[in-house]
């Protein structure tokens, strides 16, 4: 690495370096943007950031990965066409002057270990690693909680993403051997012990490898039957998100909304529920629970939220009948991945079954990666 920051750099004095992990979501799908809970843990691969100020007005960014390079004037940060990238960048330079004033012109070099869009959230890494990097080396006045948010804020407004803070908040704030639940609401969190090596599991996530043309799509009609579920509630009861459903608000729902509006409230509510529930068996040590909530969670993605896939729900059931301890969709869906825990001794034989079974229905392989519960955002010597 440190060669090919010569290269672009020059010297490497004054260079620093920071990355920004990826995250699965254990469980607590699709609930993020409704308000509710969710369960990610952050994993050791990361998108890795390298800038050192150049005393102009310009800011000067390669991507390794796209092998391309563009510079831009601090002063006319615009929507790009032609260089989507550098859209993640623009957007959260945007928000940092817009919150702390200008800021000085750099040289960056990015590069990343986070497959795109396997559902690992190499865009919130993305803009975790700029947006801290540039924090410490100009040591602007911001807290982690202000990078999580000014980074959501790029992805919604500049890139025009509508994810909800999940992905941007782990990032920050995995914990190694933790996992972090978060109340999407009130932005409380707690670590919860998750150290998968003392169970003898390893974290296996199986890419689909497909996209479905639909599923950008898929998700914003997800949001919009959400809101529309939300604005129908609101005649019966005083609440500002799904979240804030109870029991009896719930059962009232289920009276009062069309389908498939009530399923898609179903799975929010009882999703919300089962993030508790796992969370309470972790912090029980009864891990011989957690299967149940996962195969509930997928079940109902599939069944009531409607965003699994042919071939997500070949891999949860093939993922189980080899004995897999356990497995579900992880992400937004309409491909993207699994997410498993797999005994470690049966770990070679289990992935080899797997691929095999998905090459012979699907015609080409899964990828597979086997990975560890990481920290969040730090900077990196070089
Ligand atoms: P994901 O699920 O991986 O977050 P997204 O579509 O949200 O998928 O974000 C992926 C986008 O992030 C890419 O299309 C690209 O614009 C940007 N990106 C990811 N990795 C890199 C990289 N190494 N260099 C430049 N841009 C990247
Ligand atoms: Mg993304």
């Amino acid at each position: 690495m440190k060669e090919k920051l010569k290269e672009f750099f020059g010297n490497i004095e004054k260079v620093r370096g920071f990355r920004a992990p990826g995250r699965v979501n254990l469980i607590g799908e699709h609930t993020d943007y409704h308000l509710g809970y969710v369960l990610p843990c952050a994993i050791n691969k990361y998108f890795y950031f390298y800038l050192k100020e150049n005393k102009t007005k310009k800011i000067r960014i390669y991507s390794e990965n796209f092998s391309q390079s563009f510079e831009f004037s601090i002063d006319k940060i615009e929507y790009n066409n032609d260089y989507p990238w550098t859209n993640y960048l623009q957007g959260v330079l945007k928000e940092i002057k817009e919150k702390v004033g200008d800021i000085p012109g750099f040289d960056g070099y990015i590069s990343s270990e986070i497959p795109i869009g396997a559902g690992l959230s190499s865009s919130a890494a993305y803009e975790i690693s700029v947006s801290y990097g540039l924090k410490e080396y100009f040591q602007l006045p911001l807290n982690l909680i202000d990078i999580v948010k000014l980074s959501q804020r790029a992805e919604n407004e500049f890139v025009g993403a509508r994810c909800g803070i999940m992905d941007q908040f782990i990032s920050a704030f995995g914990k190694k051997d933790y996992a972090l639940l978060l109340d999407t609401r009130s932005l409380e969190y707690e670590y919860i012990p998750f150290d998968i090596k003392s169970k003898d599991l390893e974290l296996v996530i199986v890419d689909t490898k497909v996209k479905h043309s639909i599923a950008g799509e898929g998700y914003s009609k997800r949001r919009e039957e959400g809101e529309k579920a939300l604005e129908i509630l609101k005649n019966y009861l005083p609440i500002n998100s799904l979240r804030d459903l109870d029991e009896e608000g719930f059962i009232l729902s289920q009276k009062v909304l069309p389908d498939p509006l009530k399923r898609r409230v179903e799975h929010v509510y009882k999703e919300n529920i089962r993030v508790l529930n796992f969370v309470d068996a972790l912090k029980e040590n009864k891990w011989e629970e957690l299967d149940k909530y996962m195969v509930e969670s997928h079940n109902s993605l599939r069944y009531l939220y409607e965003v699994t896939c042919e071939e997500l729900d070949f891999l949860f059931e093939k993922a189980h009948e080899f004995y897999a301890f356990t497995s579900r969709m992880t992400g937004g869906g309409f491909g993207g991945s699994t997410i498993n825990l797999v005994p470690s001794k049966m770990l070679n034989l289990w992935c080899q079954k797997i691929k095999e079974s998905y090459k012979l229905r699907f015609g080409f392989p899964p990828d597979i990666l086997i990975l560890e519960v990481a920290d969040g955002v730090g900077e990196i010597e070089l």
